[in-house]
């Protein structure tokens, strides 16, 4: 992933070191090819077009400095924008500080990663010394229950005996009710998916919410789809008031689209990153990380 993406990066970035003396004009092309880049990556237009005017501002202001290397001040400018995009610097962390069970739900479109990110996300709590109940709430999909009772046995965590002929709300209303009851201090929710947003899908969700009193609402996004992901967030959050994203398939050959625009179109930021179909495939997001990853 990211490799075209670092390829044009760095390739502008070494002709920009080289460079002793710059003027506005070598500025404005190497921008101009970093713009290409992200593009081509399948960053979000507007969101690059705000990207590259913040990056202009600074770099013309550090030619008039006159530093010794403005080329690589540029690159810096460059790498910390981007760190800035994702949301850098920002804490990402669950917000889980409050009166046990707490509540997770996780939300997103059918294939996108949200089953096997409840188990990785299960297994991770459970590593911190919480205790995680999963609670399977996709009525629709005839394996999706059966699916999280597997991973749940995998990880001797325990799943929440939901049926397949309940209404998901009451499976949930139900599921946290047992949690207060036995002892569980965080409950995962895996909710139904749909190929696209509907409105049945997002009502059911609502009341869900209601029935489950979530801290979190976390959005599974399948960074394979790039800028279909960022809609399809954008068009939950509006709906339903996400609080983050779990970017899943990071470990695939996507653009990386994805992740450099998710947090500036919906302002939710990335919470958690999938890299690969194992359950202990999954890792909080940093955004520095991720920047030098693709910054070489
Ligand atoms: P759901 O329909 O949203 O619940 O999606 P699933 O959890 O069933 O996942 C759909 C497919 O994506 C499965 O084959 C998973 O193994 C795979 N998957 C989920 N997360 C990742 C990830 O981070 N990397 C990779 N490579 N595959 C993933």
């Amino acid at each position: 992933m990211f490799d075209t993406l670092s390829d044009k990066l760095e390739s502008v970035f070494k002709k920009l070191r080289g460079q002793g003396v710059m003027t506005e004009d070598n500025v404005k092309e190497a921008l101009r090819e970093v713009r290409l880049a992200l593009l081509e990556a399948d960053v979000n237009f507007k969101v690059v077009k705000d990207f590259i005017e913040r990056v202009r501002e600074k770099a013309v202001g550090t030619l008039v400095l006159q530093s010794l290397s403005p080329g690589q001040q540029v690159v810096k400018i460059v790498h910390d924008e981007l760190v800035a995009l994702m949301g850098g610097g920002e804490d990402n962390s669950l917000d889980l500080a409050a009166k046990p069970p707490v509540s997770i739900m996780m939300v997103g479109l059918q294939g996108a990663g949200k089953t096997t990110s409840c188990g990785k996300l299960a297994k991770l709590l459970k590593s911190q010394r919480r205790k995680p109940l999963l609670v399977p709430a996709d009525i629709y999909r005839p394996a999706a229950i059966e699916q999280l009772k597997i991973l749940g046995r995998q990880l001797s965590i325990e799943v929440f005996d939901s049926q397949a002929d309940q209404k998901p709300v009451d499976i949930c209303s139900k599921a946290l009710k047992y949690a207060q009851l036995s002892g569980f201090d965080t409950v995962i929710f895996d909710t139904a998916g749909r190929h696209q947003i509907d409105d049945y899908l997002m009502d059911e969700l609502v009341q869900i919410r209601e029935a489950a009193e979530p801290r979190e609402i976390l959005f599974v996004a399948d960074a394979m789809t790039g800028q279909e992901a960022v809609n399809v967030a954008a068009g939950f959050d509006e709906r339903l008031g996400i609080t983050g994203v779990v970017l899943t398939k990071l470990d695939g050959d996507a653009k990386g689209g994805a992740a450099l625009s998710i947090k500036a179109v919906t302002g939710k930021p990335v919470k958690f990153v999938g890299l690969g179909e194992k359950l202990d495939a999954l890792e909080v997001f940093h955004a520095d990380r991720l920047v030098s990853r693709i910054l070489g």
